[in-house]
């Protein structure tokens, strides 16, 4: 789509919870560029304003601070609701459990209720975090998943279990066009340096010259996705007809302290690693099978790991030196 030939009326309207966090201000950078108006939505509750300053004098760009678990509605015309808003982040979400219960449930059905009365296709962001500490590696959709439903990591696990049930269920009920992405670990610009996942918190350490915290013997895995690749995956599912959920992630598997030897050895530092009692349920292995994004979309991740992850040291280098 070329946003040069659309007029403002001919612009598709998306709406975006999560718009001034991580993924939801990427996400909005690439409707506007693909010619859709975007209303952003956000309490800020995990997210930052600077995320979304670069917007301020965008027409096609409207913000609304709101909490999406009260009740709001969206003025007008709205053709697609992009479900991004929760905490993601193990220490935002164990602070804040009850919060992230109710955006994954309350949340959830008003952003439903909003894409029913506009007529609207709806995706939302689920996760990685469904399949739990998985007994199957890597993860297929098919798979149902080993959650601790009373764990700490369950108010966030649970709650996306909840949103992709709700989700089935508006679809089967009403007809509404849905579309569920798993998300594994995505990184890239605009994380927030203290949100405690492991890129930032080891870009952050070796920016303050402190040793790399390793929780366990870090010889758990994960499979990191450079944010590019995430959004393309998002917007490919979103234009597609496709209903069952999709893993998007990028199937390198790497163990934490490869991970972290990796960061050293990038930036040169001498700063060590110093090792930290796991947290409870972490997952031990996690690698998503994308077979299925394939297929149904074509879609496959491009961005070499050593690549992004440079891309975001630049950005997190230049964030605390200015
Ligand atoms: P983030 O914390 O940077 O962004 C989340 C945004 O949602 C923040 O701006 C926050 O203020 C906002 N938000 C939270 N609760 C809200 C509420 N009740 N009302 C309005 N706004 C609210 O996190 P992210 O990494 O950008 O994650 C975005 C989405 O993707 C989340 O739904 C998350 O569960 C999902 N996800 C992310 C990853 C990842 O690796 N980044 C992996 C799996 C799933
Ligand atoms: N991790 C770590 N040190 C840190 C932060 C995280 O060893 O300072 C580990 C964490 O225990 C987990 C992995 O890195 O095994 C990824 O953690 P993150 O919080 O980024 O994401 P998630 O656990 O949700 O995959």
């Amino acid at each position: 789509m070329n946003a040069g030939t659309l007029s403002d009326q001919d612009r598709p309207v998306a709406v975006v919870t999560g718009a001034a966090g991580f993924l939801g201000s990427h996400l909005v950078d690439r409707l506007l560029a693909d010619g859709c108006r975007v209303v952003g939505v956000d309490n800020f509750v995990t997210g930052h304003e600077r995320n979304i300053a670069h917007l301020a004098n965008d027409d096609r760009f409207t913000f609304m601070e709101q909490d999406i678990s009260e009740l709001w509605d969206v003025e007008g015309r709205v053709d697609f609701v992009y479900n991004m808003a929760s905490p993601a982040s193990p220490i935002d979400y164990v602070q804040i459990p009850i919060e992230t219960l109710k955006v994954g449930s309350y949340g959830a059905h008003n952003c439903l209720d909003l894409a029913l009365r506009k007529d609207a296709t709806i995706l939302v962001a689920s996760t990685s975090e469904v399949y739990g500490d998985p007994l199957v590696h890597p993860q297929k959709e098919e798979y149902w998943g080993n959650v601790n439903s009373v764990g700490v990591r369950s108010c966030y696990d649970e709650a996306k279990r909840y949103m992709e049930a709700a989700v089935m269920a508006y679809r089967r009920k009403y007809g509404l066009e849905t579309r569920i992405v798993r998300i594994f670990n995505t990184y890239g610009p605009r994380m927030r340096l203290d949100d405690g996942r492991v890129v930032p918190a080891f870009i952050g350490q070796v920016l303050e010259g402190k040793p790399l915290t390793i929780f366990g013997d870090g010889s758990q895995t994960r499979s990191f996705c450079y944010v590019s690749d995430l959004i393309d995956g998002i917007r490919r599912l979103s234009l597609s007809s496709f209903a069952d959920p999709v893993n998007i992630g990028n199937p390198r598997e790497m163990t934490i302290r490869e991970f972290g030897e990796h960061i050293l050895r990038m930036s040169g530092a001498q700063v060590g690693m110093e090792f930290k009692p796991l947290p409870s349920d972490d997952p031990k292995l996690r690698r998503p099978d994308i077979s299925r994004a394939k297929e149904v979309l074509g879609w496959e991740p491009r961005v070499v790991f050593e690549e992004g992850i440079k891309l975001t040291w630049d950005y997190f280098e230049k964030l605390v030196k200015g």
